[in-house]
């Protein structure tokens, strides 16, 4: 397929990414700005989106608009779901964006995007099917099966951030002992506080590493928690791979070593062969031209 170019954004709830590249994954310019959002006025988003366009494509033409998007988005680009992003719900995203850029757009949800990156440029090459999940401030993932992203009727599947793992604080969602209020990083720095200590959690990782026994208390019952949620998804998925990407995977693979001895134990009898993966930082950025890659090949 020839290499086109694609104006491709990742926007987060408080930051968003524009930049020009092509479907190979190379990056030529790129911006990292706050995202500007109003409940009541999707201009001021667009609008912000226009100006950065103006900026990282000077010297660029563009065939293709690709942008990924904090919520749940379906095949059609209507917006199901924004936790963290209001004022987009039951908006067609597509149908938006090709009014303002005059171009063919892609839109999908931004875990589904990391994974779809995974996929294109990164471990999910060798893999049929696997599962991408990351852990930052809050949970969420991406499912491949057969080659093909899983993101089900109303594009939410995957958030494996909602499995109810056992007693805990009330989530986001409404229900209680979600995986993502016990083992993210807003989870460790709630235990942190808890345990009358205020740090981040990089911090307490930082001082696991040091052997600090609040910190290992608390890395323990995280880890647990994970290591339960990665088992429902290995009895459910069987997949070939988990890749682990978000803020909690980097610079430590000893968490991940941690989190690949007690999935063995927690596995027991029906022990499977599942390879547990850290994912590859370099691809957070390229998300967008690999959905537009990604689409522009098979997705139908
Ligand atoms: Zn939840």
């Amino acid at each position: 397929m020839e290499n086109k170019n694609v104006l491709g954004f990742e926007v987060g709830a408080s930051k968003t990414i524009a930049l020009m590249g092509d479907l190979s994954g190379n990056v030529f310019s790129k911006i990292v700005t706050a995202t500007k959002n109003e409940k009541d006025n999707k201009e001021i988003l667009f609008n912000q989106l226009k100006e950065l366009k103006g900026k990282v494509s000077k010297k660029y033409d563009f065939d293709y608009v690709s942008m990924t998007f904090p919520g749940a988005i379906n095949r059609k680009g209507i917006v199901a779901y924004t936790p963290n992003l209001p004022g987009w719900k039951d908006y067609n995203l597509i149908k938006g964006l090709e009014e303002r850029f005059d171009s063919k757009v892609f839109v999908e949800n931004d875990a589904n995007a990391q994974a779809i990156a995974e996929k294109i440029y990164g471990y999910g090459r060798e893999y049929s099917n696997f599962i991408y999940l990351t852990i930052g401030t809050g949970i969420g993932g991406g499912i491949f099966i057969n080659d093909r992203l899983y993101s089900g009727h109303n594009g939410w599947a995957g958030e494996f951030g909602h499995m109810v793992i056992g007693t805990g604080p009330k989530c986001g969602c409404g229900r209680y002992g979600c995986l993502e209020t016990l083992a993210s990083g807003s989870a460790i720095k709630r235990m942190a506080s808890e345990a009358g200590k205020s740090m981040s959690g990089k911090e307490v990782f930082e001082a696991w590493f040091e052997g600090n026994k609040v910190a290992k208390t608390i890395i323990d019952k995280a880890a647990g928690s994970l290591t339960i949620g990665i088992a429902n998804i290995v009895n459910i998925f069987d997949p070939e791979a988990i890749i682990i990407g978000g803020g909690i995977t980097k610079n430590n693979e000893r968490f991940l070593k941690y989190i690949r001895r007690k999935l063995k134990i927690e596995l027991g009898n029906y022990r499977r062969r599942v390879r547990i993966i850290r994912a590859s930082e370099s691809l957070i950025e390229k998300a967008p031209l690999a959905l537009a890659s990604y689409r522009l090949n098979m997705y139908k």
